[in-house]
This record gives structure tokens, C-alpha cells and sequence, in this order.
């Protein structure tokens, strides 16, 4: 038996219940993982809610890191041992140990420690796929401009970084002045309150009225129509998010009338649907993190029995960077 978090219904942080619950053998395509650190993630808040809705009861939490103790038929990319990490579906990361897919698990690298892997996998992964994978054709170049919302959170101050190294003028939007110090010490070009100031008006203040080529926005309903209007003409609204909400239903006529824009919404997981895609994605954010170019910011650890109050201090937008869970 390990300690486990589950929810038996959809609900606020009290439904997040820590039970002990059997891990068994691994299957064929399987592993058994025993965590060394959990990672928090904002989706974790969407599964909880119901606004992702889970078959009840359900395991929360789509990143860890630890050690592989067992390996089912057909896995070969992994051993008993090994050091890994994943970002996964389903979600069941609030544990001691789980068995589960191994085609999302990766081996850690050595210079990689699992507090650091457990903080950035699901959110590195999506740094990764939305600056190199969303812009369809030309992709992004050195000194374009782009707009990323709620820049001081986990994904936010990896985005941040990794722009940054990749010669990107990344605009930054955060809900106080220190979250915005914060995003321009960690890349950002420019900051922008958004709970004082009306970005879209700074964004072409900025931009000399050009607009940026792509927002990045996973605030969502608050953001999204202020949003458009930092586009520059055919740009890219990358919708990845819901922090305050849904994005509201919007007519397809009002994309053309602000200049022909393109709109996508993706999620990481159609990214790493193939073991290949996965650690061909993984093997870049090592890379960037082992050279020192994106430091994991670890602001916040909550031991597992306190993943309530975790909760409730990401939702009150009280953290900054990553978050993780820690096992006694
Ligand atoms: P964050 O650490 O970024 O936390 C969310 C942040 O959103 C808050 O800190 C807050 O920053 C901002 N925010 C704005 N409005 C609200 C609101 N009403 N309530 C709560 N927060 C608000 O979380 P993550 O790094 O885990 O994830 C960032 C976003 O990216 C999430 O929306 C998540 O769902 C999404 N995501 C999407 C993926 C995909 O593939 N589609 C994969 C991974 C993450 P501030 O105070 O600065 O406004």
C-alpha cells in the first residue's frame, strides 16, 4: 500500500483526500515509479473541479519524478533503477508510487535532480511545444516580438528563459509589480501589470503599434478578447489555458476584422502522444536546463499531507514559479 491523493468528487481543496491505496505489478508497457517529488500544475485545479471531469474516484497530479523499481513486458527504454520523470496522462502523480504508462516516463539526466525534474517536466514540455512547435510555417525568429500572459507562474518563468535564449522580445503580463520584477529578471523584455494596466494599450505602445506575432494565453476569459488586439496582422492567438475561466464563445468574423488572425488551442499531451515525440521534446528541455539556460524555480514545497493548502495558494494566485509536493 502507498499514501495516495484522491478525490471522491468534484469540489474545492477539502475533496482532495489522502488515502492508502494498493500499487501493484506493473502491466506490458508498463513501470512502477516510486516518487522522489511531485510536481503542481494548474490543470491539477481544472480535474478538481470538474472542469476537466474525472471518472470517480480519481487520482490527481500529471508530474513527478523518482526512482523506477519495476518494468512490464515490452519496456526497454527504462530499467530498475533508473532516475526518471514524466509528465502524464491520466493524472495520479499525488503519491507515494503508481504504476503507469512508461511510454511518457524519461530517464533524468544525472545533473538533473528530482526536485528540479518533478518541477518541470509537464510545464518545460509545454515551454517547449508553444515557443518551437505551434507556429505553423515560418515559426518564430530572433527579435519578434510575443505577448506571454501569467509570466511569473511555472510554465510562465520557463517561457520567459527559454524566449530569451532563443533572441525572442517576450512581453510579459503578471498580477503584481513583484511577479513582473520577477519575469523581467528571468528574460522577460518588458512587464506588464495586468490587474493595473490596460495591456493591450501597452503591448502597442511597445511594439510601436505593430503588435506581436503570437500571445500565449492561459488566463483565458479575462484575457482573451484584449488579447486579439495585441496581434499584429495573420497573428497567432495560442489559447492554452483557463485560469479565470473558459474563453468565451467568439464569432470567427472578428478574427478577420482585427487582421486576418489565426487562433489555435492545444494541449501538451497531442504533443507527446508518441514515446519518439515525448523524448525527442524531453531530450531539448534537458538541455536547456542542464546549460544553465532556463533555471527551474522552485518558489513553493508543501509536504503531500498539506496538498490542500497548495491548492488554495495557486488558485489565490499566490505563487510564483514551480511548485512541488515533498515526501518524508
Ligand atoms: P501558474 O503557476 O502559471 O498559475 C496560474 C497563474 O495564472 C496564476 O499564478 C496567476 O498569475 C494567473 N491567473 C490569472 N487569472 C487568474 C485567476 N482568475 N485565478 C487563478 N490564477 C489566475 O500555473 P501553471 O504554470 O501550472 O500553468 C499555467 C497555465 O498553463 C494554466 O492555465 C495551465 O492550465 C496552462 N497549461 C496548459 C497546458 C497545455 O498544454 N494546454 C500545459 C500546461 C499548463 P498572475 O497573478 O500573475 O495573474
Amino acid at each position: 500500500m502507498v499514501r495516495a491523493v484522491q478525490i471522491r468528487q468534484h469540489g474545492g481543496p477539502e475533496e482532495l483526500q489522502l488515502v492508502d491505496v494498493p500499487v501493484g505489478e506493473p502491466g506490458p508497457g508498463e513501470v512502477r515509479i516510486r516518487h522522489r517529488a511531485i510536481g503542481l500544475n494548474f490543470i491539477d485545479v481544472y480535474h478538481r473541479t470538474g472542469l476537466y471531469p474525472l471518472s470517480m474516484p480519481a487520482g490527481i497530479g500529471m508530474e513527478a519524478a523518482g526512482v523506477i523499481e519495476a518494468v512490464g513486458e515490452g519496456v526497454t527504454h527504462l530499467q530498475p533503477g533508473d532516475r526518471a520523470a514524466y509528465a502524464s496522462n491520466p493524472p495520479g502523480s499525488y503519491a507515494e508510487a503508481r504504476v503507469m504508462p512508461a511510454m511518457c516516463v524519461c530517464r533524468l539526466p544525472d545533473a538533473i535532480d528530482f526536485e528540479t525534474g518533478a518541477a518541470m517536466m509537464l510545464k518545460g514540455l509545454t515551454a517547449q511545444y508553444l515557443l518551437k512547435k505551434t507556429l505553423p510555417v515560418e515559426g518564430l525568429q530572433p527579435g519578434d516580438h510575443v505577448l506571454f500572459h501569467a509570466a511569473a507562474g511555472g510554465v510562465g518563468l520557463i517561457a520567459c528563459q527559454w524566449a530569451r535564449a532563443l533572441g525572442l522580445e517576450l512581453i510579459a503580463t503578471a498580477g503584481s509589480q513583484a511577479k513582473c520584477e520577477l519575469a523581467l529578471a528571468n528574460g522577460a523584455a518588458h512587464a506588464i501589470n495586468y490587474r493595473e494596466e490596460d495591456f493591450a494599450a501597452r503591448v502597442q505602445e511597445i511594439t510601436g503599434g505593430r503588435g506581436v506575432k503570437v500571445v500565449y494565453d492561459s488566463v483565458g476569459k479575462d484575457t482573451w478578447e484584449p488579447s486579439l488586439r495585441c496581434l499584429r496582422p495573420f497573428g497567432l492567438m495560442a489559447s492554452f489555458g483557463n485560469a479565470s475561466g473558459p474563453v468565451p464563445p467568439f464569432a470567427p468574423a472578428q478574427l478577420g476584422a482585427l487582421g486576418s488572425l489565426y487562433v489555435t488551442r492545444q494541449t501538451l499531451f497531442t504533443h507527446i502522444r508518441t514515446r519518439e515525440a515525448t523524448q525527442a521534446m524531453a531530450d531539448q528541455l534537458f538541455e536547456v536546463v542542464a546549460s544553465g539556460q532556463v533555471k527551474i524555480h522552485i518558489a513553493q514545497r508543501y509536504p503531500l499531507a498539506e496538498v490542500q493548502q497548495a491548492h488554495r495558494d495557486l488558485e489565490a494566485r499566490k505563487t510564483t514559479g514551480s511548485t512541488i509536493l515533498t515526501l518524508d
